[in-house]
């Protein structure tokens, strides 16, 4: 009940500065707390600062109590508090509530938002005739629209973003103003009348249309299995019709892209179910606010075969922005929505760059004048035992604020080589940056370069140490040596599971398995088939795999029977030299590699011995893209059940400290499998059986180390049939297993554990 003016007059009045830390920019979080504060009663003002928000409110204690307790309970959906500091100020009686403009001054400590995709009611506005956005592709609201891809500077204004350029109209300003409108203060409120505009380039850069007519035009071209280059939040899509398998295939020549599967982007989960059986989860993930890229079953004939061959699924995305959306229901099919760049390079972001990197690749260019701050790629996940995997943290996930139980010193870390992410500590969180991508290229490489600038400079941060892997040769770590703090070199495999620990807030001890294609090991071999027993110390390697020759190291990556023929050289040197993986030359070549040790690390690798099997069941020679033969062996098991394995040996190890460790040994797998080979077993079934034995594998290792918590880590967990008989199996043997759930499994978790452990030992020192 309302309470009568005497007894207002009657309460105690107080005024409260509270300091909120945490995400709570660009989330319609002022908007909030002034239409709390008018709801309660309570004067005073509302404003972003460096810090997060600052709020001071005046009025009865007892409302003063419940606005914090509302702040709290009722926050917007999208935003995180880390924190709220409280203290008394005195009282101003000033009138009514306010809403100020951002306090610039003070060390930026706020955490910069991911890109939202389009919520309900922008949508609904997009498609209605009669609504003045009708159409329109740039709008949004506080709930949805460009975050990261558009800031350039904290705290989140308008001012501060790639829309400074922009004048909000009357209509447009008036929403801006208006406390009950939902673009209340969203920064980048436009429409057609003020905002940003299409315009349609050809591959010279001569303009062809505007606006609508732009839009139409792109269409008009893909209807005709053109290739068009479309500018969309955080850089270009390559898009092509995905029904035409003939334009399909050009865009794969032309992009030099040759077996990798495409993404393809539907208007609606409606049409997404005309190409793919997503799960209810996965139909989840797919609408979801961050609209990634999910891996789905794939179903029916529409989507041309050349879209993801040999692929029983397809990576799958919902158009996310008002762009895509409108593109989308103009199209009503189905298209490709790849990354606008050569193979393995960086998304390009602006229109010359794209014109020029582009050229002969594109046909067309739809390109809009709105700045792109810094490129963002999709986001890839997959539904594993049932929850989501990130395998690529990107738009809509990143700038991912990971928060702690403790706040550390601060750090960067600048990650592995390939799939590079990088990260920073600030305060009690780790902030991930989205995929950089593979540093192989000079456009990488600049990349990765902006990338480490910019999250350093965005929260204002002068870290106290660099961490980075203990490869020599990474450019990541040259980088980390160039710059002149004290570098911690991180053991990969160590960043893996504390990654995998930190995603799934694991206190030591903790056994943690790190299974991925390579690392650099501490004992002169290529690790990768890693156990390490965690503690609140460091770690201590356990169990391994047994080493085999690797001929030509690095590329047996690319050429998996150089795999299988040191695995065959390691059960049997007999074997190796008749087997028919080689022609007689080449394979003198490479036995006489192996005997002399010639350019032949000694390997660990779980992910070199997925090459190795899948090669001697003839899944592939050269492999085009990393992880192909492990997938078709994945991917050969679908819908097989059962337990079947074969056998392996556990061998004691010496290690130095003589404390025990061991090696798994597992000749007597690649035995029995070659036999099931000449028998003629189905490869399904030998695939089957050769996952049933790793997670036996594991599950021994376990066994012998009695340690309840087990984090499962490293590439060759992004492998669905693997991870979940693993997880099952450690289950039934009464541990709790663990595995990725935000953070890839794969190199692109590094830099999270490289700031873990490079934290630990500033502590100890
Ligand atoms: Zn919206
Ligand atoms: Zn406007
Ligand atoms: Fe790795």
């Amino acid at each position: 009940m309302t309470p009568t003016v005497l007894e207002v007059a009657r309460e105690a009045q107080g005024r409260v500065r509270l300091v909120v830390r945490g995400a709570v920019q660009g989330v319609g979080f002022r908007p909030f707390v002034y239409r709390l504060a008018r709801r309660i009663g309570l004067s005073g003002w509302v404003e972003n600062s460096s810090q997060g928000v600052t709020i001071e409110v005046e009025g009865p204690k007892a409302r003063l109590a419940d606005f914090q307790w509302q702040l709290r309970s009722e926050a917007p959906p999208r935003s995180v508090i880390l924190g709220i500091e409280a203290a008394a100020v005195p009282p101003r009686n000033e009138p009514g509530f306010a809403i100020h403009a951002s306090d610039v001054s003070g060390a930026p400590t706020a955490i910069v938002l991911p890109d939202v995709a389009t919520c309900e009611a922008c949508l609904r506005e997009i498609l209605d005739p009669r609504d003045r956005r009708h159409g329109y592709p740039f709008t949004n609201c506080t709930d949805c629209g460009p975050r990261y891809s558009i800031v350039l500077a904290l705290p989140y204004d308008r001012a501060r973003t790639t829309m400074a350029g922009f004048t909000m109209c009357r209509a447009c300003a008036g929403e801006y103003a208006d406390p009950e409108n939902r673009r209340f203060h969203a920064e980048p409120n436009a429409c057609p009348a003020c905002g940003p505009r299409l315009t349609l380039l050809d591959a010279s850069g001569s303009v062809l249309a505007r606006e609508q007519d732009a839009l139409l035009g792109a269409a008009d071209r893909l209807r005709r299995g053109g290739i068009v280059a479309v500018k969309g939040l955080g850089g270009f899509h390559l898009m092509v019709d995905a029904r035409d398998d003939e334009a399909v295939r050009r865009l794969r020549r032309r992009k030099r892209r040759e077996a990798k599967p495409l993404a393809v982007m539907v208007a609606t989960l409606d049409d997404a179910r005309r190409v793919a059986l997503p799960s209810e989860t996965e139909r989840a993930l797919l609408a979801s606010p961050q609209a990634p890229i999910v891996l789905v079953a794939r179903a029916g004939e529409a989507v041309a075969p050349s879209v993801a061959p040999d692929n029983p699924d397809l990576g799958l995305l919902l158009a996310s922005t008002p762009l895509h959306h409108v593109l989308l229901r103009e199209l009503g099919f189905p298209v490709v929505a790849t990354s606008g760049n050569l193979s393995e390079e960086p998304l390009c972001t602006g229109e010359t760059e794209a014109l020029e990197r582009l050229r002969g690749i594109a046909d067309l260019f739809l390109v809009h004048d709105r700045e792109i701050a810094r490129p963002v790629d999709d986001s890839v996940v997959r539904v594993v035992a049932g929850r989501e995997l990130v395998l690529r943290c990107a738009r809509g996930y990143a700038p991912f604020p990971l928060s702690l139980a403790r706040p550390l010193p601060s750090l960067l870390a600048v990650g592995g080589h390939l799939k590079n992410t990088v990260a920073v500590s600030v305060g009690p969180r780790v902030v991930v940056s989205p995929h950089v991508g593979d540093l192989e290229t000079e456009a990488a490489e600049a990349a990765f370069t902006r990338t480490v600038e910019m999250l350093v400079r965005l929260h204002g941060l002068s870290p106290e140490a660099i961490a980075c892997d203990a490869h020599p040769d990474y450019l990541s770590t040259r980088f980390a040596r160039d710059d002149g703090r004290p570098v911690i070199a991180v053991q990969h495999h160590y960043a893996h599971v504390l990654a995998c620990m930190a995603d799934n807030e694991l206190a030591p001890p903790v056994l943690g398995f790190a299974w991925d294609g390579t690392g650099h090991g501490l004992d002169g071999t290529v690790w990768g088939g890693e156990t390490l027993l965690v503690s609140d110390r460091g770690f201590r390697r356990v169990a391994w795999l047994r080493p085999f020759p690797l001929p030509g190291g690095d590329q047996a990556a690319r050429e998996p029977r150089r795999s299988a023929l040191g695995a065959l050289h390691e059960l049997d040197p007999a074997l190796a030299e008749r087997s028919p993986l080689f022609g007689d030359a080449e394979r003198a070549v490479l036995l006489s590699m192996i005997r002399r040790r010639l350019r032949t690390p000694l390997t660990s690798s779980a992910g070199r011995l997925f090459d190795a099997v899948a090669a001697l069941l003839g899944f592939s020679g050269a492999v085009r893209f990393e992880g192909e033969a492990a997938m078709g062996l994945e991917f050969a098991l679908r819908g097989l059940e059962g337990g079947e394995r074969y056998d392996f040996t556990i061998e004691p190890a010496p290690v130095p400290e003589g404390d025990s460790a061991c090696v798994l040994d597992w000749r007597p797998m690649l035995g029995q499998m070659l036999a099931d080979v000449a028998r003629g077993e189905a490869r399904g079934e030998i695939s089957l059986r050769f996952h049933n034995t790793l997670a036996e594998m594991i599950v021994a290792t376990a066994l012998r180390r009695g340690v309840e918590a087990v984090a499962l880590s490293g590439g060759c967990f992004q492998n669905r049939v693997l991870t979940e008989r693993a997880v099952r199996r450690l289950r039934e043997e009464g541990f709790r297993p663990h595995w990725h759930r935000r953070l890839p499994p794969g190199d692109g978790g590094l830099a999270v554990g490289q700031i873990l452990a490079a934290a630990r030992s500033l502590e100890r020192s």
